[in-house]
């Protein structure tokens, strides 16, 4: 057996005898429900398990409350983990029926599985410092817990900020319903920003003349992007939601906002993009007489992943294996797919391997960033059941049964696996990093979020203040104890 695969056997073991403690982890982030920027107590109960365990830890870091870094070992070669753990708004749904049912009426909730990412990262990190010790392997393993992706927000700051400096190779574990790595750009580049105009208010009926109107800003840039669309390059998007279109038809609104998305298969195209959308934006603030303030609220690269760690991960799959399930969870999953109309096909039992480059999906992450800087790979593991579309009430069933429990189970081992693979021959890292300068082509990355951008820290906190008490009531009682 080689040492990698010794390893292994005790991670594995690690694992096994932790199932209720991961569980219970999964569980309760679950139950916390916390949106993005408001993950305290997701944050807290990680970062609290890693120092528990003897991981170096710091939590808020790069102007995030709840992001951390846990670090354990020290030496090359440095091995990240990264992944989120945030809920979505008015997803509530309480796991394992078949119907749409509120855990708390309105309150945010998971339905993803940003949850089971969070176990995974931890109880994945864990086992591999179990293993480390075990067999006196060197290497800095750094678990980075990465705030409100849902939002594509803190990653591109925590790379801006140096937190993935000095890292050789990452992986990136994320829910899915099979085990799938995939490789070459997966997804797509992404830039939020909001246009405010300013205006003047007046009375609409009395003295309409007296003002400028804010509201016909945004319309006008409306248009303006209506107009451009015909004009954009295939594969390129743009989406937008108007936030404040003013208060009351008798008074002109001073102030109008619209949060515009504008995303791209490169970064490169994202920004040619939206500077198009900042310019129709100056047309629309001359035309009303008012004036534009932009914000960029985030600004993703497209997530890529590295062929040598695909291939290593990918390997971990076959070795692991898909979770076995039972009869109890394949008539759920099929019940669950049967009521929300999509293919009846159970819950998978094949993990997928893959054949040539994944394609490029218009769906972004916030870990693209990271995915330029250091060698990368995605990672899905099944804690969800397959065909079902998330953040709808359906995709929330499973996420605190046992369906979610296996998975996660089998993707720490995964995950735990293939790090373990690369502390032991420093032969994977030099690959994987001898690929990336290749797969990166020449294209040098630079964050595109402004200098002086700073996270915003208050996203959510009004509609978490709102909803924790009564979700509170929900918390698990227990708390999980890794041994
Ligand atoms: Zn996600």
């Amino acid at each position: 057996m080689s040492q990698a695969d010794e390893a292994k056997v005790i991670a594995d073991a690690f694992i096994e005898r932790n199932l209720e403690a991961i569980a219970l982890l999964n569980d309760s982030i679950f139950y916390f429900g916390e949106l993005g920027m408001q993950e305290y107590r997701t944050s807290e109960l990680m970062s609290d398990l890693l120092k528990e365990s003897g991981f170096q830890v710091e939590l808020g870091i790069g102007g995030f409350p709840t992001a951390f870094v846990a670090t354990y070992g020290s030496g090359s070669p440095v091995i990240g983990i990264h992944t989120e753990y945030d809920a979505n708004p008015d997803n509530s749904q309480v796991a394992g029926v078949l119907d749409q049912r509120c855990i708390t009426e309105g309150a945010p909730g998971h339905c993803e599985g940003h949850n089971s990412n969070g176990a995974v990262l931890v109880a994945s990190a864990l086992a591999v410092k179990a293993a480390m010790e075990a067999k006196g392997l060197t290497g800095t393993v750094k678990v980075i817990g990465a705030p409100a992706e849902e939002q594509l927000l803190s990653r591109p700051y925590l790379v801006r900020d140096g937190y993935f400096d000095g890292m050789d190779v990452c992986f990136a574990p994320h829910v899915g319903s099979e085990f799938a790595a995939g490789h070459g750009i997966m997804q797509s580049a992404l830039i939020s920003a909001t246009f405010s105009f300013h205006g003047e208010s007046a009375h609409a009926g009395v003295a309409p003349w007296k003002g400028r109107d804010a509201l016909d800003a945004v319309v006008l840039m409306d248009v303006g992007m209506a107009e451009y669309r015909e004009h954009m390059v295939p594969g390129t998007q743009c989406q937008r939601v108007i936030t404040n279109g003013g208060a009351q038809p008798n008074v002109i609104p001073k102030l109008a906002s619209v949060w515009w998305y504008f995303r791209a298969s490169s970064a490169a195209g994202a920004m040619s993009v939206f500077e198009r959308a900042r310019k129709v934006a100056e047309g629309a603030a001359l035309m009303t007489d008012t004036t534009c303030e932009v914000n960029i609220l985030s600004a993703v690269w497209p997530v890529r992943s590295n062929e040598v760690l695909s291939a290593l991960t990918e390997r971990e799959f076959a070795r692991v294996g898909m979770p076995v399930w039972s009869q109890e969870e394949q008539d759920l999953a099929l019940a669950l797919q049967r009521k929300v109309k999509v293919k009846e096909t159970g819950l998978s039992t094949t993990y997928r391997i893959s054949r040539g480059p994944s394609q490029q999906k218009p769906s972004a992450n916030d870990a693209g960033d990271v995915s330029w800087r250091v060698p990368m790979a995605k990672v899905y593991f099944p804690s969800n059941v397959p065909n079902i579309s998330y953040h709808h009430w359906a995709a929330g069933v499973a996420l605190a049964t046992s369906i979610a429990h296996k998975g996660i189970a089998a993707g720490s081992k995964v995950v735990a696996g293939a790090i373990l693979e690369c502390l032991c021959s420093s032969a994977h890292v030099t690959a994987a990093k001898e690929g990336f300068v290749r797969e990166l082509d020449g294209v040098v990355y630079q964050s595109m979020l402004p200098v002086s951008q700073k996270p915003p820290v208050e996203l959510n906190r009004s509609t978490m203040d709102k909803f924790r008490d009564a979700m509170s009531l929900h918390y698990l009682k227990a708390r999980p104890r890794f041994c």
